[in-house]
């Protein structure tokens, strides 16, 4: 069986006091479902809430990562300090870094190798733009985003990694990717597994659907059998709403 996740990106959200209160609001959740729980607080938040969810089965995981172990990278986050505050998971190639910090696929490919060197695990993103939709490019982009990126690696190293698709058109916009087209793409996405790695490797992967996920649409969208979960913006930043999406399964 496949695992089912539900993680928060709480992207650049929430300084100390507001992580504290969400931590705490956090804590009073009751899960009723089987789903692994994970939330990405910024960088300067996830010791504080590694130790505050020490206690509990919440993972806390990073929005991101440098590819070099240490060095003159100014601004930069190194996998084991990662490691060293408690973190082994972390999101990579969310579309607001390819946006916005220019990461692209060969970047994201080092990150990666990064990440899974370091026995740590990825969530990898990856996602059409609204153009590539209307234009039917969408299973050709994010056929090369995963190729690009992940293809390089052999069978074993899928045990670690995560995939998250979030179609851009989705995230922040309120405009949530019908079930239908979440499936489709889901199932479209495993095909392109399997045919690289083989049908184990691909029914063994989950994979997660991101962008505009709330409690109103998260049970829906979960039915599908090929979304395996999801990652969750604005909608986690609540601790309500997010366990009631944990809890759509
Ligand atoms: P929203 O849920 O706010 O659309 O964000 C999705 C996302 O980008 C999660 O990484």
């Amino acid at each position: 069986m496949r695992k089912q996740i539900v993680a928060g990106n709480w992207k650049m959200n929430n300084d100390l006091v507001h992580t504290e209160s969400l931590l705490s609001d956090l804590k009073k959740q009751t899960q009723t479902s089987n789903a692994e729980v994970m939330v990405a607080p910024t960088f300067t938040n996830l010791y504080h809430a590694f130790e505050a969810l020490r206690t509990t089965n919440v993972v806390v995981v990073a929005q991101n990562m440098h590819f070099a172990e240490n060095g003159a990278y100014t601004g930069e986050i190194s996998a084991s300090m990662l490691k060293s505050v408690g973190v082994e998971t972390v999101i990579l190639g969310h579309s607001e870094r390819r946006e916005y910090f220019n990461e692209t696929d060969e970047l994201l490919a080092k990150k990666v190798d990064a990440a899974l060197t370091n026995d740590m695990r990825v969530i990898f993103c990856f996602g059409e733009e609204l153009t590539d939709r209307k234009s039917r490019n969408e299973e050709t982009i994010v056929k090369n985003q995963i190729k690009n990126a992940l293809f390089h690696l052999n069978a074993v190293a899928f045990k670690n990694i995560v995939l998250a698709y979030e179609p851009v058109w989705a995230i922040g916009t309120g405009e949530t990717a019908s079930p239908e087209q979440a499936q489709d793409m889901h199932a479209f996405i495993r095909k392109t597994l399997a045919n690289k790695y083989g049908n184990e490797v691909a029914d063994s992967v989950s994979i997660l659907y991101g962008g505009s996920v709330k409690p109103a649409n998260a049970q829906e969208i979960f039915s599908k059998p090929d979304v395996d979960g999801g990652l969750i913006g604005g909608a986690s930043l609540n601790a309500e709403d997010f366990y009631a999406i944990v809890n759509a399964f």
